[in-house]
């Protein structure tokens, strides 16, 4: 191989041609990103950046400083297609970039209510240009109403607190968070949200987004009530930015779709966000993940495939890892959990929003959470790698 291109210059992307440089590939590494931003890291985006405690200058990755890494950039560019046969990513500037092994790590893009894109008023928080445009608003902001009690909207709704607006949180599932965790983790979660003076709104979806006569967005419900903000903010998930590789001949079903060890076509890997595969720590569960730490991981790993050449290459088998910030809360999440998994407080209680809990699933543990207690978290991690069973992690907890 002498010619790699990575395709997304954030964290997956950047971590790939760190990894390439680091195992001694010496041949050229031309890194594409749409972004016209030197490559920075997302979670500040919805904490430290809203909040005001940070500003955008602070969260460039350290790997978009090296300049021994040798890179070749295509910033501000987008790639618009990709041609297997004649190994070329073609780009939206018209260019057709030669690759000999290719990193796919485009992530995800923000899904918005049909019909309120660009809407005055109406934002999402994916991109620095998404926050600091938030950001902005929010500074002369006095009511917010957050859509979706994911991870974001809740952070979002936190750092709007922070600010000390006034913040309506909407979410259509009966708990916050409850797809993901499950609904008593979730009752917690809009708990803390509540004492700290969140209109949490459960249960209820949204209808539409129209233009009040002060030109502010106002928020109706499907329950028939409405709600005026001067900035909304939609957080109901993403969708894998993989339209540029549509008949491209890659499999593409919410994501890319590879093999265990990444590889998504002779000489062609994916990672972070966008990339899918079959993870064997989990017996196969074909998985998609949206962390942090993930992407880093299955960018070093996919670099390090492309690289394997035509050998086996490993299988990438990780426990996944994430945390969220909201207030004084620290939440921890190891593994992969599903809400009907069952369900365990091993340490603290939930009166207590301080507990690390366990979710369970063929007489296995997939899943560790914990509020306020992170080092039980790393420990079963450990032990979810190593196939603790169920009965075992409830009769000793670690
Ligand atoms: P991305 O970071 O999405 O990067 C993909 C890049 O590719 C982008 O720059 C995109 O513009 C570019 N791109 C897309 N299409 C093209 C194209 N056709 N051509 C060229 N470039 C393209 N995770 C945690 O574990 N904990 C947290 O607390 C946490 N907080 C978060 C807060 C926010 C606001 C967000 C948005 C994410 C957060 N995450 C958190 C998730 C974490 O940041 C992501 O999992 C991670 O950024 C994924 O990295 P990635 O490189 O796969 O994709």
């Amino acid at each position: 191989m002498e010619r790699a291109v990575v395709v997304g210059a954030s964290l997956a992307g950047m971590r790939a041609a760190e990894t390439l440089r680091a195992e001694g590939f010496a041949g050229s590494i031309t890194v594409v990103g749409d972004e016209h931003h030197v490559p920075y890291d997302r979670p500040p985006l919805s904490k430290q950046l809203l909040t005001g405690e940070w500003e955008p200058d602070r969260l460039t990755l350290a790997a978009a400083r090296r300049d021994d890494l040798d890179l070749t950039w295509a910033r501000g560019v987008a790639a618009t297609g990709l041609d297997l046969g004649a190994r070329t990513v073609a780009l939206a500037d018209g260019r057709a970039l030669p690759f000999d092994g290719l990193v796919i790590a485009t992530g995800a893009a923000p899904r918005w209510i049909p019909g309120t894109r660009g809407r005055p008023g109406v934002h999402v928080v994916r991109t620095l240009d998404d926050a600091t445009a938030l950001a902005a608003a929010l500074a002369t902001a006095e009511r917010v109403v957050v859509v979706g009690a994911g991870f974001i909207g809740a952070e979002v709704a936190a750092s709007c607190r922070a600010r000390g607006l006034a913040v309506t949180l909407v979410e259509p599932l009966a708990q916050p968070l409850a797809r993901v965790l499950g609904e008593p983790v979730g009752a917690v979660v809009a708990d803390v949200h509540r004492e700290h003076g969140v209109d949490v709104r459960l249960g209820v979806g949204v209808a539409s987004i129209a233009t009040g006569p002060d030109g502010g967005p106002v928020v109706a419900l499907d329950d028939g009530s409405t709600v005026a903000a001067d900035a909304v903010v939609v957080g109901i998930g993403v969708i894998p930015a993989t339209g540029w590789l549509e008949g491209s001949g890659l499999t593409l079903d919410d994501g890319v779709v590879c093999d265990a060890t990444t590889l998504a076509a002779p000489g062609v890997v994916a990672a972070g966000d966008v990339a899918r595969w079959p993870n064997e720590a989990f017996g196969g569960e074909v998985m998609r993940v949206e962390h942090w730490e993930h992407a880093i991981d299955m960018g070093g790993h996919a670099a390090r495939r492309l690289l394997a050449g035509d050998g086996p290459g490993e299988a990438y088998r990780p426990v996944p890892w994430f945390w969220s910030d909201q207030y004084d809360r620290k939440l921890h999440l190891a593994g992969r959990v599903r809400p009907d998994d069952r369900f365990g407080v091993v340490a603290g209680s939930l009166d207590e929003r301080r507990f690390t809990a366990l979710y369970g699933r063929d007489g296995r543990v997939v899943g560790a959470f914990a509020m306020n207690m992170p080092a039980r978290v790393i420990r079963y991690r450990a032990a979810i790698a190593d196939g603790l069973g169920w009965d075992d992690a409830l009769a000793d907890a670690c």
